[in-house]
């Protein structure tokens, strides 16, 4: 019998075991019980038939007797032993021929046996042997535990035979046939029974097996999906961390830029450089929470006349230290470093002011225009791997600072050449007068004083003519600042007004209250000696000093009458200080 393999394609001893018996319960169930026994009862029944015509019709020439029977029967069993030796009965067919033959054979010879014990010993023997034989190939055993089954059968059948002959009346040899018949048909019923039930059984165990097959392999894929549900829950875990990383890292970046953004603009929107160093540092403070940020920038005579330290730290000693020594950390830096470093471990023992602080990192940056360094950012931390990821983050905010310290130098610088006079340096008159104008307004709004003096040098082309035009020019920058000096030191303000002439502004200033700060002024330039080359130059001024509103009420003709009190004083002497008097002086 071929291995047929049905339902899945399982490899498995278990399921190729199971292959087998399946295939010999399809064979078995080809092969039909009901037939053969009709078969084999047909055959009693002839051989009954045969037995009651020779009652009735009893010949005395038959010459068969015992002995006879036996030898046909021992030829039959040893032709039925070779037959199975030689496997010949693995094909069922010729074994039903064989067994067909067998009993047509046995029919003829029962009809010549004259002693009828014997023949029905026989046919009993034979009947039940072929019944059984037949049963028990109908079942799945093997064919060593068939033959073995048949040999104890035929023991006991001849057994029985012998057992047959003793009986003596026609009715005992019926009810022996007949008890025969039974036998067989009990045997027949149980084995069938058996068979039955055993190949429900084997069906249901190969049915579950089957079942437990397909769990297992149902198992084994669940397994399998298991395995890679949890590789890839992993993964997705894997990558959610991942992705709550980057999260956290983008929303820091953001914070990040958002902070520069802000500090951008804010630097954008002013000149005030101290202002934008605070701004910087503080968001240095909240972005990047180092332990201390600082910074240091050089005096800058357009935007930051005085320098800048401005330091934001919790470490209030640190501070106190770092103020002492951040101008020589400086020029160290700017003379030996000029680019951004960071120090760590032995590296932090030059700077002195951490002392006992829990510094373990510093950086520090230089601020430069592109040409030179002006001053450093300076960030400090506990943590010695604060700088890991580079500096980055505080290069960007100092080169924004730098951008924008260099922007507003450039105004301030254009802002002030377009507002100064370019020999004395004080304002020009266009700028002058925009800050008359004010003050004016000012003036008038809060009805408060407002004093002007114009003076023009004594004879200032003799100076051109006796020393040369550079050193008139040296004798009016010095004029001009002494008049500059004199305003800013009383909350006032100057401009050249014409090439010699220069107006002084003082608001919230009475002629009372100028006229000493005129006079002072006036001795000075008197008493200035202006050095060029070799010449020691001397110069006198005249002074027209008018006043709103006590003077002058009308403030639009305060300049125009500052200047006829000083063209008062030119004619009427020189080198005076004339107070402007309506009532004297006339247009
Ligand atoms: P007075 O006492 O009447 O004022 O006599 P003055 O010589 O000063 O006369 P005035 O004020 O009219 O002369 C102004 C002279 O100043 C004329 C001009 O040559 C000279 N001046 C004007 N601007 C400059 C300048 O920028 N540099 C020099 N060196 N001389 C100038
Ligand atoms: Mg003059
Ligand atoms: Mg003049």
């Amino acid at each position: 019998m071929g291995k047929a393999k049905k339902g899945l394609d399982v490899e498995s001893d278990i399921t190729d075991g199971l292959a087998n018996s399946f295939d010999r319960m399809n064979d078995s169930i080809k092969y039909n019980p009901l037939f053969h026994r009709i078969l084999y009862l047909a055959n009693v029944v002839i051989a009954l038939m045969v037995y009651l015509a020779k009652l009735t019709n009893s010949s005395k020439d038959q010459k068969l007797n015992a002995m006879h029977v036996f030898i046909i029967l021992t030829v039959f069993f040893a032709v039925d032993f070779l037959m199975y030796r030689v496997d010949y009965f693995s094909s069922r067919k010729i074994f039903l021929i064989f067994r067909a033959v067998e009993l047509i054979a046995f029919e003829i010879i029962v009809a010549l046996i004259p002693n009828l014990m014997i023949i029905f010993a026989a046919l009993c023997v034979l009947v039940t042997i072929f019944s059984i034989e037949y049963m028990l190939y109908n079942t799945n055993f093997t064919k060593d535990y068939i033959f073995n089954r048949r040999l104890f059968i035929i023991i006991i059948f001849v057994a029985s035979a012998v057992l047959g002959m003793k009986f003596r009346t026609e009715t005992e040899t019926i009810c022996f046939i007949l008890t025969q018949i039974g036998i067989v048909f009990a045997a027949f019923t149980i084995v069938d029974m058996i068979v039955s039930i055993n190949e429900k059984n084997e069906r249901k165990i190969f049915k579950l097996t089957l079942e437990v097959s397909d769990i297992q392999d149902t198992n084994k894929k669940l397994i399998e999906y298991q395995e890679k549900i949890e590789s890839t829950n992993e993964q997705i875990n894997y990558q959610r961390i991942e992705m709550q990383r980057t999260n956290k890292e983008l929303a820091q970046v953001n914070k990040e830029t958002e902070a520069q953004t802000n500090v951008m603009r804010f630097m954008a929107s002013t000149f005030d450089i101290s202002k934008c160093i605070d701004v910087l540092t503080d968001s240095i403070m909240e972005t990047k929470q180092p332990k201390l940020c600082a910074m240091y920038t050089e005096p800058d005579e357009y935007i930051n006349k005085h320098g800048n330290f401005t330091v934001k730290t919790n470490y209030t000693s640190v501070e106190r230290r770092l103020r002492k020594d951040i101008e020589q950390i400086y020029s160290d830096f700017k003379a030996n470093v000029h680019k951004s470093k960071i120090y760590t471990e032995t590296e932090l023992f030059q700077f002195k002011f951490i002392g006992d602080a829990n510094i373990n990192a510093i950086a520090i940056l230089p601020l430069s225009d592109g040409m030179e360094i002006y001053g450093i950012m300076m960030i400090a931390s506990d943590n010695e791997e604060y700088f890991e990821k580079g500096l980055n983050y505080y290069e960007a905010s100092v080169a924004e600072f730098n951008i924008s310290v260099k922007n507003s130098r450039l105004y301030l610088m254009m802002q002030d050449m377009a507002h100064k006079d370019g020999l004395t340096g004080i304002n020009n008159r266009m700028y002058f007068m925009q800050l008359f104008d004010a003050a004016v307004k000012k003036a008038k709004r809060k009805k408060s004083s407002l004093s002007v003096a114009l003076y023009d040098i004594d004879k200032f082309k003799t100076v051109n003519d006796t020393y040369g035009h550079l050193a008139g020019d040296a004798v009016i920058k010095t004029v001009a600042s002494v008049g500059n000096k004199y305003a800013e030191e009383n909350g006032g303000f100057v401009g050249r007004y014409g090439g010699e002439e220069f107006l002084i502004v003082l608001p919230d200033k009475s002629e009372k209250e100028a006229l000493p700060i005129l006079e002072t002024m006036h001795e000075e330039i008197k008493n200035t000696v202006v050095k060029h080359d070799q010449d020691n130059i001397k110069v006198n001024v005249c002074i027209g000093l008018t006043s709103y509103p006590s003077i002058c009420e009308e403030p639009n003709m305060l300049i125009n009458r500052a200047d006829m009190a000083m063209y008062y004083g030119k004619e009427h002497g020189r080198g005076r200080l004339v107070i402007d008097d309506p009532e004297l002086i006339k247009e």
